[in-house]
């Protein structure tokens, strides 16, 4: 009696039924440890989360303000992570290995949860570890991916060169040219990329190539340039909105010759894809589709970290902060931002979870399911940071307080590694099976 719908929804089923879950099953002589679906992590995956969460709390998120304000890239700390195993190709190699396919997005939330910044220019590498896996030979792998990380005492990084100046999410555009020098075995590349995480100080350079541009993307292929190779120069550096401790640039190529060995996959193959499209028959395209559908669930992980990062600043703060005489979380409309903001960033995180252990289990990615997660996770990385601020009100807009550079840091995720617009191409083309522009 007098029970309002709002006080009675307070009570937990155990209080309003008087039994519990395991009452229930035991009533039904059901063994819930017996379920086929678990959410639960593995008590290998448990340590993994804590040992990132705790490199990102104590060494990354207090380094978060310096290196954005000074707009460089942090290389004590990438030290730091080589140093206890956090970079480096034997870290990689065992993220990857989690069979689950949990433990790369995982450790991605944790550290992207210290700073987004630093996680990039500590992950960036990544990308172009990626370009040499889904193109290499068994041998070019193992020659460039540990190059691309250096050594515990002698930390490199690596770089993707794929966009251009007027080619970015339209792939076909790509102007950067290579040309075969038979007599000398070697390739000439020419052209200027743009937007290359690590472009100019990495110690290997993944470039995208077009070898014949009649063909578009299906002339293209990938090379790896060696550390110090004449006519590959960094361009300009681009000063950033957010993730301003993670490195930027274009890099030019002049003339950039490269021995012939440096095309990822070998020329044989080349010729064979290059007849084959020039014939009109399908070559690797689902295989690309599906390079990517593997590798966005790690990028929305990020995403997810920062969210994450901005969420829980922001649920404190609404504890903290009076106005009126109380807690402002005490307004709903607080109060129930915050409880979206949880609810979203929990639904991001689910989608990440498929999607990664689709791509490890090998499964078809039939709805893009990898593009569905970076996509919303991405958005919701955005939408949340706003609140986060306006939950600050004018803290929130101040530099002094940390979830206006999560804000910042956030926006990314709708632009790289396909724009929110081209995620939601993917995903209507491949539940629609027709070819949407
Ligand atoms: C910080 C940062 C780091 C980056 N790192 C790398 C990197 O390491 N390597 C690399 O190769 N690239 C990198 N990029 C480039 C990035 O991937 C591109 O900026 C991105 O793909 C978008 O391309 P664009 O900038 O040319 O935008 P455009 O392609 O010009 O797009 C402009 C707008 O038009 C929309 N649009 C375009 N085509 C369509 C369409 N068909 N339908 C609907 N909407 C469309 C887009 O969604 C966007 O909103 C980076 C970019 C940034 C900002």
């Amino acid at each position: 009696m007098g029970t309002t719908e709002a006080e009675s929804t307070d009570q937990s089923s155990e209080h309003t039924t008087g039994a519990t879950t395991e009452d229930i099953s035991d009533s039904l002589g059901l063994d819930v440890s017996e379920s086929p679906f678990s959410l639960d992590l593995s008590q290998d995956q448990e340590d993994i989360v804590e040992w990132a969460h705790g490199f990102a709390e104590k060494v990354v998120r207090p380094a978060a303000e310096e290196w954005d304000e000074k707009e460089e890239f942090p290389w004590p700390v990438v030290q730091e992570a080589a140093k206890i195993g956090m970079y480096g190709f034997e870290s990689i190699a065992q993220f990857f290995a989690d069979p689950s396919g949990l433990s790369m997005p995982l450790v991605n939330e944790e550290l992207f949860w210290g700073d987004a910044g630093i996680g990039m220019a500590i992950f960036g590498t990544t990308l172009a570890v990626a370009g040499i896996y889904s193109s290499g030979t068994n041998e070019q792998m193992m020659e460039w991916i540990p190059q691309c990380f250096g050594t515990e005492d002698d930390v490199k990084v690596a770089a993707f060169c794929a966009s251009e100046p007027d080619a970015g999410s339209d792939v076909s555009g790509y102007r950067t040219t290579a040309k075969y020098d038979e007599a000398k075995d070697e390739w000439v590349l020419n052209g200027q990329k743009a937007w290359a995480t690590n472009g100019g100080i990495a110690n290997v350079h993944v470039v995208i190539a077009t070898v014949d541009r009649e063909l578009g993307s299906r002339g293209h292929a990938a090379f790896v340039i060696p550390p110090g190779t004449k006519g590959c120069e960094q361009g300009a550096k681009v000063k950033k909105h957010g993730i301003r401790a993670s490195h930027t640039a274009d890099v030019h190529l002049d003339d950039c010759r490269i021995p012939g060995s440096c095309l990822l996959g070998g020329k044989e193959k080349l010729d064979e894809r290059l007849a084959k499209a020039k014939e009109g028959k399908s070559s690797k395209g689902q295989a690309a589709m599906k390079t990517f559908e593997v590798s966005r669930p790690t990028v929305g992980a990020q995403a997810v970290g920062i969210a994450r990062a901005a969420y829980e600043y922001a649920l404190d703060y609404a504890k903290e902060r009076e106005t009126w005489g109380r807690k402002i979380i005490e307004n709903q409309s607080i109060a129930f931002d915050l409880a979206n903001m949880k609810t979203e960033i929990d639904c991001a995180r689910l989608l990440v979870h498929r999607a990664a252990w689709m791509g490890r289990t090998g499964k078809d990615f039939n709805a893009a399911e990898g593009s569905m997660s970076k996509y919303k996770a991405g958005e919701v990385a955005v939408w949340v940071t706003e609140r986060a601020i306006q939950i600050l009100g004018g803290n929130g807009y101040s530099r002094e307080f940390p979830v206006e550079r999560m804000h910042r840091d956030a926006k990314i995720y709708t632009i790289f590694e396909g724009t929110s617009e081209i995620q939601q191409l993917v995903i209507s083309r491949a539940i629609s099976g027709i070819h949407i522009k």
